[in-house]
């Protein structure tokens, strides 16, 4: 058997990799610590890791982990903009899973947009209370209005797929375009300026950190609704709270935030809430803010599982790794990956 160490562990994480660790041979130790320099201790006995989006896997995390003798980290998820992938070259591989249900995060975006739009969420407080007056629901159909989608990739293209469904017009960037039809691929500057909905689906990479920022916004339409369901640093949160306050933006639903990790998936009901950009957006009647749960559908956490335990029992075997991500994978057939070997 092999030790797995598994951070930031829910319950619904356990219902899925249970079912398909033990009969590969590995032998989950879960903890509910989020992995940092303080709790990577906890992985000193183990022979891999497993982290999540919000655990810290900087330089200081991966020289433990490998002084641990660990010399694999399985992410359960497809970002890793929270791995130092340059520190882990050579020491840790890093594996992930690449795609788990595009259709789990494109439905839950197309879903704030509805509720954003029709004001569902308010309708529902409002019913709780006897309160059935319509006043300050009104909202737009969807139909012939223009979406600009920034990032068409697998997420991307079945939001796109949904969105035509609905009979918009769709504009899209993406610095690699994969033209389609019913798509226009323009610049982002003309897809902020044209679009009446604005939903993000790109990765977060140095070109697109706090790629909604002031500048951006005000090219946006008066009123435009902007949908964030890839990763909060996509949007610079401060220029953010002065669009929706001066009426830019017309509503904003997140399912990220740039300082999530402090926050999310933990219950804070009984605290005051320290970060003021934060608490200023939860305040906000046209926010709907969720607690990054756009991949959290059965299908989603089974295809999760049954990847990561994949990832994990090929690395033991000796064999090739297929969702290694290394920091020369994306510079041109430099990463040995492409000719079907380990990343190093
Ligand atoms: P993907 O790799 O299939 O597609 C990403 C696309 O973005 C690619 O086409 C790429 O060319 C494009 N891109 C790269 N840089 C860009 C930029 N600067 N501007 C515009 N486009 C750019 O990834 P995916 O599976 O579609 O996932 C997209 C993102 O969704 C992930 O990176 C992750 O951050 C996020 N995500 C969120 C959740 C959630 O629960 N909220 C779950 C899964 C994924």
């Amino acid at each position: 058997m092999r030790k797995v160490c598994f951070f930031d562990t829910k319950p619904y994480d356990k219902l899925f990799f249970d079912r398909f660790a033990k009969k590969n041979g590995i032998e989950l130790i879960y903890c509910e610590s989020k992995l940092n320099e303080k709790s990577a201790v906890l992985a000193k006995e183990c022979d891999a890791v497993v982290a999540f989006v919000n655990d810290v896997l900087d330089e200081k995390v991966l020289r433990m982990l490998s002084g641990y003798g660990i010399s694999l980290v399985a992410m359960r998820c497809a970002g890793y903009n929270n791995v130092d992938l340059k520190e882990a070259y050579g020491k840790v591989h890093i594996v992930r899973v690449p795609a788990y249900s595009p259709y789990a995060v494109a439905e839950f975006t197309m879903g704030m947009f509805l509720s954003l739009n029709r004001k569902i969420y308010r309708a529902y407080n409002r019913i709780r209370e006897y309160n059935f007056s319509l006043t300050g629901l009104l909202g737009t159909d969807f139909y012939g209005k223009t979406i600009g989608v920034v990032g068409t990739g697998k997420i991307g293209q079945v939001f796109i797929d949904i969105c035509l469904g609905f009979g918009m017009r769709v504009l899209a960037y993406d610095p690699y375009p994969k033209e389609r039809e019913g798509v226009r691929f323009v610049s982002f500057e003309e897809l902020c300026r044209q679009s009446d909905m604005i939903s993000l689906h790109c990765p977060l990479t140095k070109e697109s950190y706090h790629i909604v920022d002031k500048k951006a916004i005000g090219d946006m339409k008066e009123g435009v609704m902007l949908v964030n369901t890839s990763r909060g640093a996509l949007i610079d949160a401060t220029a953010l709270i002065e669009g929706l306050k001066d009426g830019k933006i017309g509503a904003a639903g997140l399912d990220v935030y740039e300082e999530e990790g402090d926050f999310f998936y933990e219950d804070y009901s009984g605290e005051v809430m320290q970060d003021d950009e934060l608490a200023r957006l939860i305040s906000m009647p046209n926010v709907l803010l969720t607690s990054h749960q756009a991949f959290l559908t059965r299908e989603a956490l089974k295809n999760i599982a049954e990847t990561t335990v994949e990832n994990i029992r090929q690395f033991f075997a000796g064999e090739a790794l297929p969702n290694e991500v290394c920091y020369r994978c994306s510079k041109n057939n430099i990463c040995k990956k492409e000719h079907k070997e380990r990343c190093f």
